[in-house]
């Protein structure tokens, strides 16, 4: 077998810089208060299993917390952001707030919140029960429409209103493109931007350009984790792809004969311990020509 890994593969900067800075605050913290995340740090089950395995706690709706507060308690927000809302109901509540969010997230909350103020309708493209996105729009008072294919945009009349359109940071670069094309088409006054984070870009290129070239592909990730589901979905018009998130989830390994040529994708919410368990036990199952970044 020979195996390539994707360039690119594994956590994006926005990831490495709210472990970083969970693992700071549990540091600084020794134990003295607790910790929690709004929501799972990130979108990986095993990553998630290590912080509670150290006491740190997700809460999935703050809301439905407020009895269970402790003075000094301390909230992380995750890279996906959160709407204004939260950080209002935290704040009031007394929590110590650490925000995580990814700059590029917060920088299209900032662009949705100022055109929102000029009195723009706000369009975000992407997955409307994806955090990310419910954040985004907690930042324009949830008036936002949110779209997630070119059917959505098809069925909408032309209009001359201002509008400001915005794409979660990992929605697919080609259906943006078609997107974005209609979107002008269709709305006269329609300030259009390309929110779709370098790195998401960066990972769905690779993923093409390999999967072109190999038999299989093995693309790891959280289930949940979209970013890695969409990695998944590109892989598979290429090669046979199976979309895994640990070494366990690899039954049949048999199926690699030694000239089988398998590339391997991590998502950006994929650890590298992970990705290396996944290589190893492919390596034991036999010959392995390895053959680093493609
Ligand atoms: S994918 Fe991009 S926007 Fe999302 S957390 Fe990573 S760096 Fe930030």
């Amino acid at each position: 077998m020979i195996i390539q890994i994707a360039k690119h593969s594994g956590f994006c900067y926005g990831v490495k810089r709210a472990i970083q800075i969970l693992d700071d605050l549990i540091e600084a913290n020794k134990g003295e208060k607790r910790i929690f995340t709004l929501g799972p740090i990130i979108h990986n089950n095993q990553v998630t299993e290590y912080y509670e395995e150290k006491g740190i706690k997700a809460i999935e709706k703050l809301a439905n917390f407020m009895d269970n507060r402790m003075d000094g308690d301390r909230l992380v927000i995750r890279s996906h952001g959160a709407p204004k809302s939260v950080y209002d109901l935290a704040e009031a509540q007394g929590f110590e707030i650490h925000d995580a969010t990814c700059p590029y997230v917060k920088k299209i909350q900032n662009t949705v919140s100022s055109y929102y103020l000029k009195g723009y309708n706000i369009i975000i493209v992407g997955d409307q029960n994806h955090p990310e996105v419910l954040g985004i729009n907690g930042w324009c008072d949830e008036s936002a429409t949110i779209v997630n294919t070119l059917h959505d945009v098809e069925d909408m009349h032309p209009s001359d209103e201002l509008f400001c359109i915005v794409a979660q940071t990992t929605f697919k670069l080609s259906l943006w493109e078609q997107m974005s094309t209609l979107f002008s088409e269709k709305l006269s006054n329609a300030v259009i931007q390309n929110t779709i984070c370098l790195a998401t870009e960066q990972r769905q290129k690779a993923c093409i350009e390999l999967s072109k070239t190999v038999e299989f592909m093995i693309v790891i990730g959280g289930k949940h984790s979209s970013n890695t589901r969409k990695l998944a979905e590109i892989c598979s018009r290429n090669a046979t792809t199976i979309h895994i998130e640990t070494k366990d989830d690899l039954v049949d390994v048999s199926m690699f004969k030694s000239n089988t040529k398998i590339g391997i994708a991590a998502g950006a919410s994929t650890p590298d311990w992970i990705v290396e368990s996944v290589i190893l036990k492919i390596e034991n199952e036999g010959e392995v020509f390895f053959d680093g970044k493609s």
